[in-house]
Parts: C-alpha cells; structure tokens; sequence
C-alpha cells in the first residue's frame, strides 16, 4: 500500500476488534504508528493479536488501555501518547456500543451507558486531539495540521426502533463533527464521520450469524452484499490522508446503498 500517512500517529478507539482493528491494520500499512486504544484489561489480549499482527508486518503499532468515557483516562491516555511517541496526527473515533430496549422500558442507565461511550467518549477524544493538533501546529507531515474521523452509522440519518439510545448516539455525532469541523476548519483541522452501513463485526452478530439472517439483512443492502471491516478501513486512510485534504464536516457513508430506502424500489 502507498504510505499516504507515513511518520503520522493515529489514535484509534476501540481497536481490538471489528472496524476499529481493521482501522489500525490498514493505517499501520499506510505508514503510520497506530495507537491501539482498548477499554478493559480483559480487552488486552485481542488488542496484543491485532498489535502483534502489525508488528510482524513489519508496521509500528502499541495498545493502550482507556475507557473512552472516563475523562481522566482520556486526558491521560493523550498526555501519555504525546510523550512517548511526540505528537497524534490522527484520531479514529471508533469506540462504540449497543445496549437496545424498548423505549418504555429502556432504564436511564441503558441510555446513559450508550450516550457516554459513543458521544462523550468522542467528545472527550475529539478535544484532547485536538488540544494537541493546535499545540503542536504544522509538523510538515500533512497539509492539515490534524485530521478526525468520528466513526458513526447510517443510524445517524436512519432511525431505529429499539435502539433510540444508540440512534440518538450517532445523530448526536453527526452534529458534534459538524460543529467542530467549523470551529477549527481555520486552524487546518478537518473533522469528518463515517457512517458504516452493515459491516460484519462483533457488535451486529445477531444480524449476520444465520442464513436467514443474512437474507434478511441483504434486503436492506442493494449492492447485496454484508460490508467487511476493511470496506470501512479503506475509506478511513483515504479520508485522512493529504488526497481527502479539501473535504471536512462531512459524513461518507459506507453502506452499500443502505441509505437509498431499498424499500422504495417497487413499492413507492
Ligand atoms: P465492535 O464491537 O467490534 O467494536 C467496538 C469496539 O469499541 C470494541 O473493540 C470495544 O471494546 C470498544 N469499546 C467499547 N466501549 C469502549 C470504551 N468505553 N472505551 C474504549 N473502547 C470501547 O463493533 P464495530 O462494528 O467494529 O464497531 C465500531 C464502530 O462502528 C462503533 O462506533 C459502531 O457503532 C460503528 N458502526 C458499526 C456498524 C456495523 O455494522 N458493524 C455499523 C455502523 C456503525
């Protein structure tokens, strides 16, 4: 692969499994030290395999362990990033979690639980990356001084009975990337989301694991197919390298279609 992102660190949550861990095979390929963030120490062993992985391709990788929606792990896990490796050039704001219910009887923790890993967690990521991006200033590795992508989901736009909390998540995500995007666009910063459509990883399993499952779910996808962790890892090195440098505020969807109402097709 070209190294489009050489010499440039990349902060990527939530990277011991799915999008996140093919984010940071994909971003280690393009030249970049990737910092492979995980939540628990029970997390640790699947982030060693995708560090190890890396490694042995000859890439430079290294995990950490926070929480993304403990502000004081995050302050840390930035201010230790900085020291050891000098600067972040790149967050991926992966992390993300599903805890669905219906709405009459989704508890308040359900709801804060969802809200304060996928939207303050990114928050708090966004601001610490940030921080650094304008203390650092231009390190000559890129034309943009910083770059942010805020992984979100076509349910940023889509709604989705039995999941407002996560829904609310990524609708919110949609506004924070916006937002900040137009505060630090003068300082060469560009903030950007993804939005995954149905991607094959742990956090959809029950959508995917049987036959009829996957017919289901390929009901909503025209181009017929589940997407895979690299379909979305393509698109983030392509989003945050120097080629994507005039796009910020924007949301890339990566959903085979999914947002194009397949319902419509013969039916409207
Ligand atoms: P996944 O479950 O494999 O990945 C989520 C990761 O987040 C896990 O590695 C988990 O350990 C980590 N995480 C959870 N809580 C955390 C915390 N507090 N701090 C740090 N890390 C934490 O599922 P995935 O599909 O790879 O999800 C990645 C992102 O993509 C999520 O934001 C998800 O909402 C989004 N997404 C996924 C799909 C899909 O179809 N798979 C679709 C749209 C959006």
């Amino acid at each position: 692969m070209d190294k489009k992102l050489d010499k440039q660190v990349a902060v990527i949550t939530g990277a011991s499994s799915g999008i996140g861990a093919g984010c940071a095979k994909a971003f280690a390929e393009a030249g970049a030290t990737v910092i492979v963030n995980y939540p628990r120490a029970s997390s640790k062993p699947k982030a060693d395999i995708i560090v190890n992985d890396i490694v042995s391709n000859g890439g430079k990788a290294a995990g950490y362990q926070c929480d993304v929606s403990k502000e004081d792990e995050v302050v840390k896990m930035f201010a230790e990033v900085v020291k050891q490796f000098g600067t972040v050039d790149i967050l991926i704001n992966n992390a993300g979690l599903q805890k669905d219910g219906k709405f009459t009887e989704m508890s308040l923790d359900d709801w804060n639980f969802v809200i304060s890993v996928n939207l303050t967690g990114q928050f708090l990521c966004a601001r610490e990356a940030i921080k650094e991006f304008l203390r650092r200033g231009d390190n000559g590795k890129s034309k943009s001084i910083g770059k942010i992508i805020c992984m979100s989901s076509v349910h940023e736009v889509i709604p989705w009975a039995g999941h407002a909390n996560y829904a609310a998540s990524k609708g919110g995500i949609m506004l924070l990337m916006k937002s900040i995007a137009q505060e630090f666009a003068p300082n060469k910063i560009r903030i950007n989301s993804i939005a995954p459509g149905a991607v094959k990883t742990p956090i959809n399993e029950d959508a995917w694991d049987t036959k009829q499952d996957r017919e289901k779910l390929l009901e909503l996808i025209p181009y017929n197919r589940i997407g895979v962790p690299e379909d979305i890892a393509k698109a983030a090195v392509w989003l945050a390298s120097d080629d994507a440098e005039y796009i910020t505020g924007t949301t890339l969807f990566v959903d085979g279609g999914m947002t194009l109402y397949p319902g419509f097709v013969d039916n409207g």
